[in-house]
């Protein structure tokens, strides 16, 4: 049997970690199983349902580069796969199951809705739902009732003083007794529009959905979904409730524990691949000693076996770490183009949003390798590299004085530095360096010592990309010019 599984968001919001977990998940494990991937909108609630949230669904996912096999864009036998367009598909089913006897009419009005929950509220009840009242209703007036048009929904009959069993992929046999599942929920609204419920299940039957993996939120409602299988008569798909997503203080992944939308991570310069690496592993593991997957790898490896029971922490940090990985495993060419919009938004080339000329951009591709290393966010660049654009303002004399030296070093020390600079900016970092070694060894200095005097009138800093090759990129002219400007300043101080 083809494995067949969907990812079914309620487009209200913008998409989040968890949305994108379920999602890729699913994705994985039709991908390894050779199976099919499917995207259904759950729109039925119109009143939450947001255009923008459907259009950051589509974008987010492009931005990931994971595809659905079947979707509202790009259709499959099943279409529609919007339920706002199926919507006149779903009364047919409720009304088989009344006819069954699994549901029943119910005409209970908001009004008296209300005044049970106050009752139940007064009289500090713990009971919750439905009462249960329209139950009682006997069918036949039941019928009449809704044929002379008495506004009414349609309820699921739960079969009370039973249990429901049902085996769950990562939790195990789950038992649930039928008086403690959501009472009587409604699967057809009065507007003829269907619930959650009863949409998912129909929809999971008629798209032939195999496997339902979705987050663990969702185990109380499967009990009932259950009971709808079976009142149907249908078959129901095998059910995986993935591990929670939790922050480091245990609680649920929330704004609290920072950012939670796919667009934040994006907009803080993650890279795709790093954030469904780092997703991929919430909850699950693939292979012994290794954290760095591809997509394709990822794909391949997925086992439903290897999910975990335990909750998953979602850690910032090793996000971080990921996104500076991934951005390591980008070749120099690739890392350039795609850092470019972050160096000038960030005003690298001037004023924010100037674009480079030629030779700025050929000295940002030439510089990117010296802070391909250090960098954990592509909008780290402006700030990194900043000094190789404009002149860097020209520190405090303090900055400039090695520990246990004075200023009077210091100026000597800068003053030998800028006799080699000419010849430096010729020559490979490496011989660069030998240079730089020689001359501090004749004069006496310690390497590191030679060279913060002259670090701190190049970059205007103490701590820099490499100096070498902010030298071999400035030129010795400019490079000059930064020292004499340090030295008349240092010979004021
Ligand atoms: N529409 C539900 C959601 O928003 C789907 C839950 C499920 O996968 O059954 O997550
Ligand atoms: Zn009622």
């Amino acid at each position: 049997m083809e494995v067949r599984v969907r990812y079914a968001p309620s487009p209200t919001g913008l998409q989040h970690i968890g949305g994108v977990r379920t999602a890729l998940f699913n994705y994985l494990f039709a991908r390894s199983l050779g199976g099919k991937f499917i995207l259904r909108l759950e729109d039925t609630d119109r009143t939450r349902t947001t255009d923008e949230a459907v259009k950051n669904l589509y974008d987010t996912f492009e931005w990931l580069g994971v595809k659905w096999d079947e979707g509202p864009d790009v259709g499959g036998p099943y279409a529609s796969y919007i339920q706002s367009e199926r919507s006149g598909l779903y009364g047919k089913y409720a009304l088989e199951l009344v006819a069954m006897d699994k549901a029943y009419y119910c005409f209970c009005d908001s009004a008296r809705l209300d005044r049970i929950r106050k009752e139940r509220e007064d009289s500090k009840s713990s009971e919750t739902g439905y009462d249960r009242h329209c139950r009682a209703v006997p069918a036949a007036e039941a019928a009449s009732r809704a044929a002379a048009g008495e506004p009414h929904v349609i309820r699921l009959k739960i079969p009370l003083g039973e249990k429901t069993l049902f085996r769950d992929h990562l939790l195990g046999d789950i038992e649930w007794k039928n008086d403690d599942v959501n009472p009587d929920p409604v699967l057809l609204k009065s507007d003829g529009f269907p619930t959650y419920h009863l949409a998912n299940v129909v929809d999971d039957h008629l798209m032939k959905i195999t496997h339902v993996l979705r987050a663990q939120e969702w185990l109380p409602s499967t009990p009932l979904h259950v009971i709808m299988y079976r009142a149907f008569g249908w078959e129901h798909p095998e059910f995986c409730h993935l591990p929670m997503v939790m922050g480091q203080d245990g609680k649920k992944l929330s704004k609290r524990h920072g950012s939670t939308s796919v667009d934040e991570f994006r907009n803080q310069g993650y890279l795709p691949e790093a954030l469904l690496n780092y997703v991929a592993l919430l909850g699950a593991s693939y292979e012994e000693g290794r954290d760095i997957f591809s997509l394709e790898e990822l794909a391949r490896l997925f086992r439903l076996e290897k999910l975990n029971k335990a909750p998953a922490v979602f850690d910032y940090k090793k996000l971080e770490w990921f996104n500076g990985q991934y951005i390591r495993l980008r070749s120099d060419a690739e890392l350039a183009e795609l850092a470019l919009p972050y160096a000038v938004s960030g005003g690298l080339f001037g004023p924010a949003g100037t674009t480079p000329s030629a030779a700025q951009k050929a000295a940002f591709i030439a510089a990117l390798p010296l802070v391909k290393e250090r960098l954990s966010f592509l909008h780290e660049i402006p700030g990194k590299l900043g000094y190789l654009f404009s002149e860097p303002a020209i520190p405090a004399a303090e900055e400039f004085i090695p520990k246990k030296l004075d200023l009077a070093r210091a100026i000597e020390l800068l003053e030998l530095g800028r006799a080699l600079v000419s010849a430096m900016a010729g020559e490979s970092d490496a011989a660069a360096e030998e240079r730089v070694k020689a001359a501090a060894e004749t004069a006496g200095a310690k390497l590191g010592d030679f060279m913060m005097p002259l670090r701190v009138a190049v970059t205007g800093s103490r701590v820099s990309p490499p100096l070498f090759g902010s030298l071999r990129i400035l030129g010795a002219e400019k490079v000059i010019a930064r020292v004499d400007r340090a030295l008349g300043s240092l010979k004021n101080a």
